[in-house]
């Protein structure tokens, strides 16, 4: 089923301001930080250890890191997981703002509105 865009309802005056609403509570991009924290519990493989018992070690704070090929792991310490769960946190709030911006200059384009 195809929705109709709720955007094309509004009027041009509205799509403007609300545009401008939206960059100007736009999170500074140099918080910008790509990629999911994931929180894992690990075995370190010596031998007589409790985590060979089952006791992992943990819980760690890692960063998905996207690479060419797949991604990758980064380790947190522990110190820089609060900055780093916040600028996680913030750019995702960008990214979603960015693909509301897009969306109002879309219809904008429609309209042949677009400035
Ligand atoms: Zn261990």
């Amino acid at each position: 089923m195809i929705q109709k865009n709720p955007l094309s309802k509004l009027s041009t005056g509205t799509l403007r301001r609300r545009r401008a609403r939206l960059a100007r509570n736009l999170p500074s991009l140099e918080t910008v930080l790509q990629g999911a924290l994931v929180i894992q519990r690990r075995r370190c493989g010596k031998p007589g250890c409790r985590c060979a018992r089952g006791e992992l070690h943990g819980p760690y704070v890692f960063l998905t890191v996207r690479r060419r090929m797949g991604r990758r792991l980064l380790y947190i310490p522990a110190a820089l997981a609060t900055e780093v769960r916040r600028r996680v946190t913030l750019t995702a709030r960008i990214e979603t703002i960015l693909a509301q911006i897009s969306a109002i200059n879309l219809e904008l384009l429609a309209r042949e509105e677009l400035t």
